[in-house]
């Protein structure tokens, strides 16, 4: 069938040059374990632009797009979660056979990194295709849903329920699951803990709505941008850091030596450093920011030995399931997980301003509105 789709293509073969323009492809319905989704919105996500600006790895040229929401159209002939007409998000992708997997921790699969970045399912086809003929990278974490339909994999899927506004939920996808899920399924801050949250985009500002959802008494955000810290402050934090400079030791200062917890969810910036020395003793730091793959970590070794300091890497907040799923969006429905004030609405064909404004912070969550 006919699709509009972003696609992403390097004019002039660099890494760097990037343009991004609305075409017609060709998509094939969906595989036995595939479901067909007209896609109705898809959050702009920050790894979306990592892999526009050359940072985080995506063949060129492909559709991206990975916080995708919308309605089923068809199913594949294995397919028994989802009927036509279900309301959908499209999660994570995992194998659901490899070790992890069956384990139980579908975000630890080991095909994890094909299944997001190589824009092709896991046997080495694409579903869509140029008018022509020419190939594209057509599965971004096995959605490309920065297009009117996609073909995703059932397991990914989570059903939407009636009461709640889907289009608002593509996000719970990938940010805001992992700022939430970081705090909620992983660190569990206990009555009366504190926490760091570095970097207030939409992981950051997640985990501070979640972090307000536990016992924790002292939630401090940290951003260069002001305007994140005000929305950080309504959302629930009750001290906040401005700058880049000595994030550490004014962690410290706010809370007489140190936070219990620490999450580092800056896409690039690599505070990582900064946040375990932020750390009291016997705190844990979690890394769930997006980096470059050759991106490093330099630590001090007397201070993470000497104080227990523990450092942990996150992917996708965890426990990412459709249960969980499920709690978020009944958490917003209720009010108690505002994140509609974090988003703003965007016409599809204005892909590239969305971008932009994300880009400028301007915006932390635009969503893209296929219809
Ligand atoms: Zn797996
Ligand atoms: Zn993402």
């Amino acid at each position: 069938m006919d699709i509009q789709a972003a696609v992403l293509e390097r004019p002039e073969g660099t890494l760097s040059s990037y343009k991004i323009s609305i075409e017609t492809l060709e998509l094939e319905g969906p595989r036995d374990d595939e479901v067909l989704v007209r896609v109705t919105s898809c959050g702009v996500c920050g790894t979306d632009r990592g892999c526009i600006h050359g940072i985080e790895p995506y063949p060129a040229p492909g559709v991206l797009g990975h916080e995708g929401a919308g309605i089923v159209e068809d199913v594949g002939r294995s397919v028994t979660l989802v009927k036509p007409g279900d309301r959908v998000i499209m999660g994570f992708p995992y194998c659901g056979v490899c070790r992890n997997c069956r384990g139980g921790q579908p975000r630890y699969c080991e095909s994890l990194g094909t299944l997001l970045f190589s824009g092709y399912r896991a046997d080495g086809s694409s579903p869509i295709k140029r008018r022509d003929g020419g190939a594209l990278a057509g599965r971004f974490f096995q959605q490309s849903s920065w297009s009117t339909h996609t073909v995703a994999l059932e397991r990914q899927l989570a059903k939407v329920p009636d009461h709640v506004d889907h289009d608002l939920m593509g996000p719970l996808g990938c940010s805001i699951s992992t700022g939430s899920g970081t705090v909620l399924n992983e660190l569990k801050p206990h009555p009366g803990s504190s926490i760091a949250i570095f970097g207030a985009g939409a992981v950051g500002l997640s985990a501070v709505m979640a972090a307000r959802l536990t016992g924790a008494t002292t939630i401090i955000a940290i951003d260069k941008d002001e305007r994140r810290l005000s929305l950080a402050r309504e959302l629930g934090a009750t001290h906040t850091i401005s700058g880049s400079d000595r994030l550490a030791e004014q962690v410290k200062d706010a809370t007489h030596g140190g936070v219990d917890y620490a999450i580092e969810s800056t896409n690039g910036s690599n505070l990582v450093a900064e946040a375990c020395a932020s750390l009291d003793m016997l705190g844990i730091c979690a890394m769930v920011g997006g980096a470059a793959p050759t991106a490093e970590v330099k630590l001090t070794h007397p201070d993470m030995l000497q104080h227990g300091k523990r450092l942990i890497g996150i992917m996708g907040g965890g426990g990412q399931t459709p249960a969980y799923h499920l709690a978020l969006m009944e958490l917003q429905a209720a009010g108690r997980f505002p994140l509609e004030k974090l988003v703003r609405p965007y016409a599809f064909a204005d892909v590239n301003t969305a971008i932009a404004d994300s880009d400028s912070g301007d915006v932390v969550k635009p969503i893209l509105h296929m219809n």
